[in-house]
């Protein structure tokens, strides 16, 4: 009778496989039943049947999101919520813990829970169902059978390149909580900041908590631009115990990371005598990677166990991370102090010393009954005996460590780097770089086809970065963290997850409103419409295509420089538009469209630069890097001018020191003035190029003789023909190698180019 049950039970929920769900992530298997369970402004729970700091989440998180109130009833609740010591389940090849389930129907409102997590679990896909039609709430009718899939499923904060307060912190955990995230990595110590007390070193605080001033712009803007402006601040000891709590409440671990050998300039600049050349330094404003790193010697390793000490007393977590990334070696090869350490201990040479190192520290650890894990770095001269690895640069270095069965949280920055740009839209606020749009962090899969099924279980889960160098803000911590935490939430719940399709569907059918109910300030990047252009005679077709059927774009248009086109149009969910070349003289004509969605609020511009050569014919001569030939040659003619920062997709880009392409105007027309937009970003190594020279021609490809050159001094390059010509044949030289001393010195620059403009 059991089995025909659990059948017929199973059958249900393939049948209903594909419906529609307002939970994220996803149950592991969810079926939405066709019936609106009405909620008054009074919800009754019996509050024995949970947690105390449940039953206080549940209370506050339904207050605010939907102003009902929870109230204790232990008689006649209007939900039975208890607890199920074994419940059926169908177990996959890991096996099923913290597991619940949901039964909201005709008949009855019941919810089972394995454990006390599984409790809070089911409690925030509960808050998850309740939906609103019209002013009144009502849980979505709903089969869930629910269990998490990876045990470590995390994000990770950086408060050292900018400051979050407790409250913040708390904020950031508290939206954690609600996508069933369960590990905060607290990235405590930087080159930038020092962010928590210890007691035995108290000058960390002091000194290593404070900067004089910080960057402004991107790293790679020459020159670079200080707001001299003391910034800085600390934890004490109490208020992280104070977020510790906080987040044991919501089933999360903090595990924090305190940074060695290297990102430890905060440190140093307090305690020179740390370092290697004992010389005093500030805490420093700029990013990047810095050659003043801890020096190997036993001075060094004794205050990191000290300040260790103190750590594992406050922290819980089983796991303290040790950092390990980025160490330049520079200072150690000249310092007679770690050399003795290499010579003392028969090591081979410097990545040895680190590994020497990480090997004190994990020993510290583990008599402390803790565990280390670092970034894949520690790979390098030998991993430490009992050290976990958490694999930021590709997954090469989890799979490494997996086969030698130490333990992995893959957290590759293909996948998980949130502090990269989520659009290539112009709008989007200044980032680090790269390109990582939710749909991509969807196709993450922390378990890689490489290892085999016992490997596999090395692999703890999955991670997504915020590095926040161009994060100062909650408000923009929240809008790089969402929606795209929300993709990676599903990646590392459901070892099974929906298409991405079905998951896009419920996100915007549920989750942006759920979002908004939460007040965050997650971003509309998915909204803007794919712009795909294309060439037609004596122009160019924009075609605007949206996200899905039911969301309606208006575009308008605006004419700036008097020129008059489409006073503006409402579009469906695609569109095309044809811009025409044109004659504007000195002032270039710009047309902006701007999309705004069903709400009206959401606005998104695009500018389109008209001139004499959109959409001409281009013959590259010289190809493009593979890398950097987005839309191939149309990109230099498609009326979008590459934006500012460097985002990749606006731009060709050369490593070759000559570039050279002939333009066709299809006719033979008035050729004044030439324009070309070249990048300068150093720290990217993309030089302006030295000379720029044009050549026309009316009928073949043959040049006339008279060249039109011009030196490079600004991104914006005017050459002044006054001809007529069909053809236009462009050559660029560049420097043949970056002088030594520059950034990217021996080697060639890139040359990025974008837009040739004629007029
Ligand atoms: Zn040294």
């Amino acid at each position: 009778m059991k089995n025909a049950a659990l059948l017929l039970l199973t059958f249900f929920f393939v049948q209903l496989a594909y419906s529609q769900c307002p939970i994220i992530p996803r149950p592991q298997e969810y079926s939405q039943i066709d019936v609106k369970i009405p909620l008054d402004d009074q919800l009754t729970l019996d509050s024995n049947s949970m947690s105390f700091s449940t039953w206080e989440y549940l209370k506050s998180n339904l207050k605010q999101q939907t102003g009902i109130e929870l109230v204790h009833d232990a008689e006649n609740p209007y939900v039975q919520f208890g607890e199920s010591p074994r419940l059926q389940v169908q177990g996959g090849p890991i096996p099923i813990s913290h597991h619940y389930q949901i039964s909201f129907n005709s008949n009855e409102r019941k919810v089972y829970f394995e454990t006390e997590e599984s409790a809070f679990h089911a409690v925030n896909s509960m808050l998850q169902l309740i939906q609103k039609d019209g002013l009144k709430f009502y849980f979505q009718g709903s089969e869930v059978s629910d269990s998490p899939g990876f045990e470590w499923r995390g994000l990770h904060l950086d408060v050292s390149r900018h400051f979050y307060t407790v409250d913040e912190v708390k904020r950031f955990i508290d939206l954690m909580a609600l996508y069933k995230f369960n590990t905060f990595h607290w990235h405590l110590t930087d080159d930038q900041g020092w962010r928590i007390e210890i007691k035995k070193y108290p000058k960390l605080a002091d000194i290593g908590a404070f900067r004089d001033s910080t960057m402004m712009g991107h790293y790679s803007d020459e020159p670079r631009v200080f707001d001299t402006k003391k910034y800085g601040g600390f934890y004490t000891q109490d208020q992280i115990k104070e977020v510790i709590k906080y987040a044991a409440d919501r089933f999360v671990n903090v595990v924090p990371e305190i940074e060695l050998p290297g990102h430890s300039r905060a440190a140093l600049a307090a305690y020179p005598e740390l370092s290697c050349t004992g010389e005093q330094k500030g805490v420093p404003g700029t990013w990047g990677v810095f050659d003043d790193i801890y020096c190997a010697k036993q001075e060094t390793i004794d205050f990191m166990k000290d300040v260790l000490a103190e750590v594992v007393e406050l922290f819980p977590s089983q796991y303290i991370h040790v950092g390990g990334d980025e160490a330049p070696k520079t200072r150690w090869k000249k310092c007679p102090d770690c050399q003795k350490v290499i010579a003392d201990n028969d090591l081979h040479d410097e990545h040895e010393l680190q590994s020497y190192f990480i090997g004190q520290i994990d020993e510290f650890l583990t008599g402390k009954g803790k565990k280390l894990i670092g970034w894949d770095e520690i790979l390098e001269g030998g991993l430490s005996p009992n050290a976990a690895v958490m694999s930021w640069r590709g997954m090469k270095g989890g799979i490494e460590a997996a086969k030698q069965k130490h333990e992995v949280v893959m957290t590759p920055t293909t996948y998980c780097y949130f502090d990269y740009y989520q659009s290539g839209h112009p709008s989007e606020p200044i980032a680090i770089g790269g390109f990582l749009p939710l749909e991509k962090v969807y196709r993450f899969n922390p378990v890689p086809k490489e290892l085999n099924e016992d490997e596999q279980r090395y692999i703890l889960g999955g991670q997504a970065n915020l590095w926040t160098e161009y994060i100062a803000s909650m408000e923009h911590l929240e809008y790089m963290t969402y929606p795209r935490a929300l993709a990676l939430a599903q990646t590392v719940w459901c070892r099974k997850k929906p298409s991405y399709d079905s998951f896009l569907s419920d996100f915007l059918t549920y989750q942006e409103d759920y979002l908004t109910r939460n007040k965050v300030n997650f971003a509309r990047s998915i909204h803007q419409p794919i712009l795909e252009i294309t060439r037609k005679k004596n122009g160019i077709n924009v075609h605007f295509k949206g996200v899905e059927e039911n969301y309606h774009y208006t575009v308008s248009t605006k004419e700036i420089g008097g020129y008059s086109m489409n006073g503006g149009q409402a579009m469906g969910v695609e569109d095309t538009l044809f811009f025409e070349r044109c004659y504007s003289g000195d002032k270039v004509k710009e047309i902006r469209t701007s999309v705004l969605d069903d709400s009206g609020g959401n606005s998104l511009v695009d500018r389109f630069l008209l001139h004499a050569c959109l959409g001409a014919e281009i013959e590259m001569v010289t190809q493009p890097h593979p890398k950097y030939n987005n839309n191939g040659s149309l990109n230099l003619v498609d009326g979008v001018k590459g934006t500012q920062p460097w985002k990749g997709s606006q731009w060709l880009g050369f490593d070759t020191s000559y570039v050279e392409f002939i333009v066709d105007l299809g006719e033979v027309q008035d050729i004044n003035l030439v324009n070309l937009g070249f990048l300068n970003q150093n720290g990217s190594w993309i030089y302006l190029p030295k000379l720029a020279t044009i050549q026309v021609s009316k009928k073949s490809k043959w040049f006339l003789r008279k060249k039109y050159k011009h030196g490079i001094e600004s991104e914006d390059c005017n050459i002044t023909v006054g001809k007529k010509g069909r053809y236009v044949r462009v050559s660029i030289r560049a420097m043949d190698l970056i002088p030594i001393g520059m950034d990217g010195g021996g080697n060639t620059p890139w040359t990025f180019i974008d837009e040739i403009m004629i007029n």
